[in-house]
């Protein structure tokens, strides 16, 4: 797709929503998925008696594909529109959804937040729950936090089930005006620009053509909305990072770590250094895809072969970056960040895991040192006994071992972490400063 801007687009809402029924509509609408293709997940999906899940089969389809695909977790789509190309990132339904949009393997420009306007279930989307008291919750609330807290500025809102409502005006005021308190309360700006489309995801109304069943709806399509998303900015700071995402042991190759580019380029014969355990050496040769390639740059998910390299001086969760400016290394950090779920909230003491890009490490939150308005960054109170869910705070984090973090104000790709428990994302943040 030569030319063509790229957008990483990520897919968030409330379970059932319709959120994987979209991403496969879309990738069929845009050409990108087959009749004969679609025709078969019909089939299939009939047989067993589940045609309402033809469209989200086309995911889970590609999600099958991927497994058997050894060299990166990594999970993404390609698709294009009239003026863009897309990598989706696989996010409906996913149980490390939120842990994966913080940690590296998707690092989106854009959001697409799909609400059922389905009677009961836009309402479910926005139940607050026990714990947070506050009249809006659900995912629907969460996800929009989650994604302004990672970034993401351009949120396009597909009000998803109109067939289920008579494709009602009524309803459609009614959801916008909901959604946009939501987004304007989770700290977003500029929601007047933002584009809200009434669609049907699986009878495919004002996806790619406008629908005649809601002529009181002027606006654009889902793809034509999507034309107008701008790419991401290219990072600034072009030192090299690549989070080190597994290693290989290759015939004729030997040790091949595989990671993504974050940041800058890496070229053969390039000295570099892999942090925390500091071992150094000449880049070899690189592959993508089982390709000899001289080059690499931001995004490429990429093999490197590093002369003089041991087992122990790499493994996943070291980054690979320039001898001139290494990457971070530290045990102690500041970082801002917004509680997601606690049954009590956190408290200084508190030891979950910490995700940060392809590294993870058991950790100590030390100091509560503020809670913060997650809007303006403004303190609220200084050293508060507890942040509680829908809490925003500056915290000092310890991790029993070394890792690389870098601060957001320089390396945001880096900066980003997860703060896990049980299997759930407790909070997520970016790191602020380095102690
Ligand atoms: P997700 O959990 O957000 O990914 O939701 P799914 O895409 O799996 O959809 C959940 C259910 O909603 C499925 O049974 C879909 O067939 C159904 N669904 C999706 N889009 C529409 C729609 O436009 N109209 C109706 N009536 N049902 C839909």
């Amino acid at each position: 797709m030569p030319g063509k801007p790229l957008v990483n687009l990520v897919f968030i809402g409330h379970v059932d929503h319709g959120k994987s029924t979209l991403v496969g509509r879309t990738l069929f609408e845009s050409g990108v998925v087959s009749e004969t293709v679609m025709k078969k997940l019909e089939e299939e999906s009939a047989k067993v008696g589940k045609e309402h899940a033809k469209f989200a089969w086309v995911m889970d389809r590609l999600k099958d594909e991927r497994e058997s695909d050894q060299t990166t977790d990594v999970s993404y789509r390609f698709f294009e529109t009239k003026t863009r190309a897309f990598t989706i990132i696989d996010a409906p339904g996913h149980r490390d959804f939120v842990k994966n949009m913080i940690t590296g393997t998707s690092q989106a420009d854009a959001a697409v937040l799909v609400v059922s306007a389905a009677p009961g279930q836009f309402e479910a989307g926005m139940k607050a729950s026990a714990i947070d008291k506050s009249e809006i919750g659900g995912q629907t609330r969460e996800h929009a936090a989650l994604a302004f807290t990672m970034g993401i500025k351009q949120v396009i809102v597909a009000i998803n089930k109109m067939d289920t409502v008579e494709y009602s005006q009524e309803r459609y005021q009614e959801i916008k005006q909901a959604i946009t308190s939501v987004l304007q309360r989770v700290g977003f700006s500029g929601i007047e620009h933002f584009l809200f489309i009434p669609i049907a995801a699986y009878y495919g109304e004002n996806i790619s053509k406008p629908s005649t069943k809601m002529p009181w709806y002027e606006g654009s399509t889902l793809l034509e909305a999507l034309d107008t998303l701008q790419e991401a900015e290219k990072p600034v700071d072009i030192s090299l990072r690549i989070p080190v995402q597994r290693t290989f042991n290759v015939p004729g190759i030997g040790l091949l770590p595989v990671g993504r580019v974050e940041t800058g380029i890496i070229k053969v014969g390039d000295e570099v250094v892999i942090s925390p355990s500091g071992a150094r050496g000449r880049v070899k040769s690189m592959e993508i895809f089982h390709r000899a390639l001289d080059k690499a740059e931001t995004g490429d998910n990429i093999g490197i072969s590093i002369k003089g390299l041991k087992k122990e001086d790499i493994w996943k969760g070291c980054v690979i970056g320039s001898v001139d400016n290494p990457p971070t290394v530290t045990k102690r950090f500041n970082g801002k960040i917004v509680v997601m779920e606690h049954p009590i909230g956190i408290r200084p003491g508190y030891r979950p895991v910490l995700f940060c890009h392809t590294e993870q490490a058991e950790c100590c939150i030390e100091e509560l040192v503020s809670k913060i308005d997650p809007k303006t960054g403004g303190t609220i109170v200084n050293h508060p006994d507890l942040l509680a869910k829908g809490d925003a705070g500056i915290i000092t984090i310890s991790t029993e071992k070394p890792i690389v973090i870098e601060k957001v104000n320089y390396m945001p790709r880096l900066s980003r972490f997860a703060l896990r428990d049980m299997g759930t994302t407790v909070a997520v943040g970016m790191c602020t400063d380095i102690l």
